[in-house]
């Protein structure tokens, strides 16, 4: 639990292991689910449906859709996707939301981004329904999240918490730097290390020496998109590092034109000064859709007044 550098303590103990936290998530969402839905003897039983939108044909998105779809039956859910022509207009894609807005049997509805140009992106996301905004990016989530009300949060840095609370146990009174200020990643994740008592820093591309900021920090979070950006001599000793990047870089090494996925951290420079870090890929990644499916159940729950499991 501590992610303080033990003598001794080996490179693969520091490796914070994303994947199999993921799994163990998704296990308990696919108990919470069973619980729900009636199979242990739940009164008034339901079976939480996730609908995904997806506009155009990006390969990566498709991808990402597939696996959402996938993960989303294998806990038991309910997965609707609607998969719409790269041309759709805006009026189009906010006819289907209010329909989806509209259906009972859908809990949670999460729109694939990046949308086609012709769309304002933001104004799809603000016209889900905040109780069915699984994503966590409706203004009113946000909002909430900023003041501490029960909002639905978003799933990567959501993942990125729990990863954390798992390596570290309680987080008062911990220096977090978070490097990045998005409203997907940066924001929300300070929101939430502030909700749980972390002193907290938000860096961004205008921040005045970012090395020297970055070692000061208990808890560095590198959600730039910058690949291994964050060198080995920005980390304080015995710090917790979380890459929440995903960059795709040459690699001509495993031949012609091959890529490779790489952080925003310098993986192994960094292992040999951090108390713990999560490796790209296998560590933030495969958290993000486990939160995904778990917002979902909470979505679910709580449409219906009904206490939300453990999971
Ligand atoms: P954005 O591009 O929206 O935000 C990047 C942030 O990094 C901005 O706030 C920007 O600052 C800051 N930044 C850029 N360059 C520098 C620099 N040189 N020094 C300091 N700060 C800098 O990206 P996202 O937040 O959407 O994503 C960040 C990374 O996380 C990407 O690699 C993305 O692929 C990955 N990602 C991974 C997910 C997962 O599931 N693991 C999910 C979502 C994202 P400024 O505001 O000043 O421009």
């Amino acid at each position: 639990m501590s992610g303080i550098s033990q003598p001794g303590q080996s490179g693969a103990e520091k490796v914070i292991d994303g994947k199999a936290f993921a799994a163990g998530l998704r296990e308990r969402v696919a108990r919470a689910v069973s619980t729900v839905s009636g199979a242990q003897g739940f009164m008034g039983g339901f079976t939480p449906g996730l609908a995904v939108v997806l506009v155009g044909e990006d390969p990566a998105s498709q991808v990402y859709v597939r696996n959402k779809g996938k993960q989303t039956q294998e806990t038991g859910m309910r997965s609707i996707e609607h998969k719409l022509d790269a041309r759709t207009d805006q009026d189009t894609l906010l006819t289907l939301i209010a329909d989806l807005n509209a259906d009972d049997d859908v809990d949670g509805i999460l729109v694939q981004l990046p949308l086609p140009k012709q769309i304002d992106a933001q104004s799809v996301l603000d016209a889900i329904d905040p109780a069915k905004d699984v994503d966590g990016f409706h203004v009113i989530n946000a909002g909430r999240l900023a003041t501490g009300g029960a909002a639905l949060v978003p799933c990567t840095p959501l993942g990125c918490l729990l990863l954390l609370q798992d390596r570290l146990g309680d987080l008062s009174g911990k220096h977090a730097v978070v490097v990045g200020r998005s409203n997907i990643v940066g924001k929300p994740m300070a929101q939430l290390l502030l909700g749980a008592n972390a002193t907290v820093t938000i860096a961004h591309s205008r921040t005045a020496d970012l090395p020297a900021m970055c070692r000061q920090a208990d808890i560095l979070i590198a959600a730039v998109g910058r690949p291994e950006m964050v060198r080995g001599d920005w980390i304080k000793p015995g710090a917790v590092v979380i890459d929440v990047g995903i960059n795709r870089v040459p690699a001509p090494e495993q031949g012609e034109g091959k890529t490779r996925l790489v952080g925003d951290v310098a993986f192994d420079e960094a292992l040999a000064v951090a108390g713990a870090i999560t490796p790209v890929p296998g560590g933030v990644g495969p958290m993000t859709i486990a939160c995904l499916l778990r917002n979902t159940v909470e979505a679910a729950c709580r449409r219906r007044g009904v206490a939300v499991p453990e999971m």
